[in-house]
């Protein structure tokens, strides 16, 4: 099928941090419906590229573009209003607010519009128990970590930026995570996945793109692309 014209596009970004290119001259697109994910060994690039997107970065040269929209130089809180949500490595979760009112806070940080955003959230990663009421303090990581994609998905994005959405869960609740995400895709989000772990992008993604030394240097289905990785290049 024709690939659709992305949502989220990303043109010849380039990043310097004093000397040193992190990025250089990245194009990525992200499509509605699709799940994209970007792999590649530790200091490739790759944060710095889920920065750039989500308005926490801005690149040197290059640019971001929202539904044709040049976003490059709006922070990360307007791109949010617009409909990109993302999700942080290290958990960014309030811990005195109770696990309902911290995906209330993604709400109200978001895409105006749906009052029924908090309680759908909640349903949809089964967070609607008891559970609802407890502060996030003390909970387990694999609930923390569904709050936080709660908290994103509140926002109702048009685009979700994941990074190593993964981490520190179990096998149980990697493909737990994977279901979730498919769904998402489904309902016609864009998603970026941004992971270490090749069991939940190989069962996940529609295309992966590998980085090296701020480069884009393979891209194609996961199976191809995961396949014919060298050992430096393995996630
Ligand atoms: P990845 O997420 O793929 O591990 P990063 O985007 O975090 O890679 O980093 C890419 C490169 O840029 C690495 O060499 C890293 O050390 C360097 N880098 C990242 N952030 C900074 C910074 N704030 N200042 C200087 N160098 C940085
Ligand atoms: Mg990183």
């Amino acid at each position: 099928e024709p690939a659709a014209p992305p949502v989220l596009e990303a043109r010849a970004l380039r990043v310097r941090y004093g000397g040193f290119t992190a990025l250089d001259g990245v194009d990525l697109g992200l499509v509605a419906g699709r799940v994209t994910a970007v792999v590649g060994p530790n200091g490739a690039g790759k944060s710095t590229l889920f920065h750039c997107l989500a308005g926490t970065l801005r690149p040197a040269r290059g640019s971001v573009r929202l539904a044709g929209r040049d976003i490059t130089r709006l922070p990360a809180h307007a791109r949010t209003r617009l409909g990109i949500a993302r999700t942080f490595q290290q958990l960014a979760v309030f811990p005195t607010l109770t696990v309902a009112e911290n995906v209330r806070v993604g709400a109200e940080q978001g895409r105006p519009g749906d009052p029924r955003a908090v309680e759908r959230t909640l349903r949809l990663l089964g967070l609607d128990g008891p559970v609802r009421a407890r502060p996030a303090a003390g909970l387990p990581t694999g609930t923390l970590r569904r709050v936080e994609l709660a908290r994103a998905l509140a926002t109702g994005p048009r685009v979700l930026l994941l990074d190593e959405p993964a981490a520190g869960l179990d096998t149980a609740e990697v493909a737990a995570l994977a279901r979730i995400l498919k769904a998402l895709a489904a309902d016609g989000t864009a998603l970026l996945v941004v992971e270490h772990d090749p069991n939940l992008v190989a069962g996940l993604a529609d295309v992966v793109h590998v980085m090296a030394a701020g480069r884009i240097v393979a891209s194609g289905p996961p199976g191809r692309v995961l396949g014919s990785l060298g050992e430096a290049e393995r996630p």
